[in-house]
């Protein structure tokens, strides 16, 4: 094949993000926070409170108004713990304070007790010197009420639902879950906990799958390992696009005989686009089946994985409305030669070892391995050689999911 007939990763990423447009979720549902995390918000988060409510002090300690302090030791007129609303500072005297607690009415500083000495008499004498808002987080430092804290788009982690509940929110409006059918297909696949057959391997894109589904948000409808039959497949087909937002298949898009999924969608469905300029996973297939989206990820395990997280991850979470759908990445060194430029482009499964990325040895597609072993994808762009010690971009694992 050559390289004119391949589509170039940008293209179908493009691609793919044109058609999440169309394919926008508009529903959704408010959930409560222990269950809202990876889920993506429907509205903005505008804040009802400020953040502090009150000017509260940053350390244990004694408050006092510095207009006060002359020099001589101050009485202690009130004790103020976190949790209790203070009365004003009587003038000329301190407030014992803890940290969290409001600065009462009166007092503009907070000293930490380790530089006061009290006296025998309770008096506090004060030996440092004193400034105006010391020791003193003001009011609405973090934020003020109607401040947009989240926008609308933002995936749901455990920082931004800590945020929420600051705010006192029980629950969270968030976009509601994409329905994804899964599917493997293969005449050789057998499920873990059922016998194997001469011939036959287990699933694993299926494990592989649902979990990182699942992790991007999204409602797995199971189903189930489909035979390389196109009448069958036909009818699973068919079937899965009245339940699903998008059939997500495994499997079955390659030019063998027995690679009939991609035969069914270019006979009875809208073939968008398959064959990539990259490695591994050029048969990604991508188009409509009825008015499903389909995308048929290579059978190959890492295959399958490279492209869903490169792609088809992209695509699950536009729908939902995230806006930065790009992993994160960076330049590393590398510490292996590539003296053959490819016409595709390649990720290969890398650690970091002192900020130097270190292949896997073996670079099979069906190796599953590799990515355990690996921190993340080393990307060498088609046409290029490189050698030790050259720069070349790294997409670590961790925000893939
Ligand atoms: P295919 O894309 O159907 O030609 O499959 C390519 C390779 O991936 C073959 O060696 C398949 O046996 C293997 N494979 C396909 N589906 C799966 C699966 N669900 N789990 C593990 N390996 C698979
Ligand atoms: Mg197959």
């Amino acid at each position: 094949m050559s390289r004119s007939l391949l589509m170039s990763v940008e293209e179908a990423i493009a691609a793919l993000l044109a058609m999440a447009q169309v394919q926008r979720l508009q529903d959704s549902e408010p959930v409560v926070l222990g269950e809202a995390r990876q889920r993506v918000l429907a509205n903005d988060l505008i804040a009802t409170l400020d953040l502090p409510p009150w000017p509260n002090s940053a350390m244990d300690g004694y408050a006092l108004n510095v207009g006060d302090w002359t020099g001589e030791p101050l009485a202690v007129s009130q004790q103020i713990f976190a949790g209790v609303a203070p009365e004003a500072l009587l003038p000329g005297t301190c407030a014992r304070i803890f940290t969290g607690a409001p600065v009462p009415a009166g007092a503009n500083c907070v000293e930490m007790q380790e530089n006061v000495q009290v006296l025998e008499d309770g008096r506090v004498r004060f030996t440092q010197p004193l400034s105006v808002s010391q020791n003193i987080r003001p009011q609405g430092q973090e934020n003020q009420a109607g401040q947009v804290l989240l926008a609308a788009g933002k995936r749901l982690g455990p920082f931004e639902l800590a945020i929420a509940a600051a705010q006192g929110c029980t629950h969270v409006p968030v976009v509601r879950r994409p329905r994804v059918a899964l599917l493997s297909t293969g005449d050789e696949l057998a499920e873990p906990g059922t016998p194997l057959k001469p011939g036959c391997i287990y699933n694993s894109n299926r494990t592989l799958l649902s979990h990182w589904l699942s992790a991007l948000g999204c409602e797995v409808i199971d189903g189930g390992i489909l035979p390389d039959q196109p009448q069958r497949t036909r009818l699973k087909l068919e079937q899965l696009q009245h339940a699903a937002d998008l059939i997500l298949t495994t499997g079955g898009v390659s030019a063998g005989d027995a690679d009939c999924l991609g035969q069914v969608l270019r006979e009875c469905g809208k073939p968008l686009f398959w064959k990539l300029a990259i490695k591994p996973g050029k048969p990604l297939t991508v188009g409509y089946f009825g008015n499903v989206p389909m995308i048929g990820l290579p059978g190959n395990p890492t295959s399958a994985l490279v492209t869903f997280g490169l792609l088809a991850r992209a695509y699950l979470l536009r729908i939902q409305g995230v806006e930065d759908v790009t992993p994160l990445s960076f330049m590393v060194n590398i510490s292996f030669d590539w003296p053959k430029a490819g016409n595709r482009r390649e990720y290969l499964r890398a650690r970091l070892e002192e900020g130097k990325a270190v292949l896997y040895p073996n670079q099979s597609s069906g190796v599953l391995l590799g990515a355990s072993w690996a921190d993340g994808l080393v990307e060498i762009p088609e046409g290029h050689t490189l050698q030790a010690g050259d720069t070349a971009r790294f997409i670590p694992f961790c925000d893939l999911f």
